[in-house]
C-alpha cells in the first residue's frame, strides 16, 4: 500500500514537472512572438502533443506571453469534451495537424499560431510563395496558402501553412522547430515583399 502510494505520488510529481516545462516554454515562445509584434497580447495560440492521444493547448482568451499553469489544458487529440471551449478556438485545426501528422508518420509534436501581418497581407495574393532567400529556400519546402480546412494536411506535409486571410500554422517535431521556422518564415516574408516593392519602384 505505501509503495503504490509512493509510486502514485512520483508520477504525479513527474507529470507537473512536464507541465511546468512546457509552460515555461510556450509562454517563451509567446513573449518571443510578441517582441516581433507577430501576437499582440490575446491573439496567436499554442499546443504540444503529450502522447498519441493527448494534447496540451493554451485557452481561450489567455496572453501567450503571461502564460501560466492554469491557462492550459489538456484534451484528448482523437475525440471531442464538452471541456473542448474552454481551449483556443483553433483547437480543431491543432487536433487534426497531429492526426494528419500521424497518419503520415511526420513527427509533429508541437504547433504555433500567429496572425503574422506579411503572411496575412501576401495571402490575399498568392496561393503559394517560393521563398526567395538561402535559409528559407534550406528549411522551408513549400508555403502554401489555403483555406481553413486545407490548413492541417500542408502543414503536416510541408511543417507550416498560411491561412488565407487569417495567418500561419507552423508545425515541429518541438517547440523549438515550429518557434525557429516560424521566425525563420516570417523572414523570408519580409524579404519576399521587399523585393517585390522594391522591383516596382526600381522598375
Ligand atoms: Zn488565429
Amino acid at each position: 500500500m505505501e509503495k503504490q502510494k509512493n509510486s502514485e505520488k512520483r508520477n504525479n510529481e513527474q507529470k507537473v514537472a512536464v507541465l511546468d516545462k512546457f509552460v515555461k516554454k510556450m509562454r517563451e515562445c509567446g513573449q518571443i512572438l510578441f517582441s516581433r509584434n507577430l501576437i499582440d497580447t490575446r491573439s496567436g495560440n499554442v499546443s504540444v502533443k503529450l502522447d498519441r492521444n493527448k494534447l496540451l493547448i493554451k485557452k481561450t482568451g489567455v496572453s501567450m506571453p503571461y502564460m501560466t499553469k492554469k491557462d492550459v489544458i489538456t484534451l484528448p487529440i482523437y475525440e471531442g469534451t464538452e471541456k473542448d471551449n474552454l481551449a483556443s478556438s483553433d483547437l480543431k485545426i491543432h487536433r487534426q495537424i497531429y492526426i494528419e501528422s500521424e497518419k503520415g508518420n511526420k513527427n509533429i509534436n508541437a504547433v504555433l499560431h500567429c496572425h503574422m501581418p506579411e503572411a496575412v497581407a501576401l495571402s490575399f495574393f498568392d496561393d503559394e510563395i517560393t521563398p526567395l532567400d538561402y535559409e528559407a529556400q534550406y528549411f522551408i519546402k513549400k508555403i502554401k496558402v489555403a483555406e481553413y480546412n486545407s490548413i492541417p494536411e500542408y502543414v503536416a506535409e510541408f511543417k507550416l501553412c498560411i491561412a488565407k486571410g487569417h495567418g500561419v500554422f507552423v508545425g515541429g517535431k518541438d517547440l523549438d522547430e515550429a518557434l525557429f521556422l516560424t521566425l525563420a518564415l516570417h523572414n523570408s516574408l519580409k524579404i519576399f515583399l521587399l523585393k517585390n516593392l522594391l522591383e516596382k519602384i526600381k522598375t
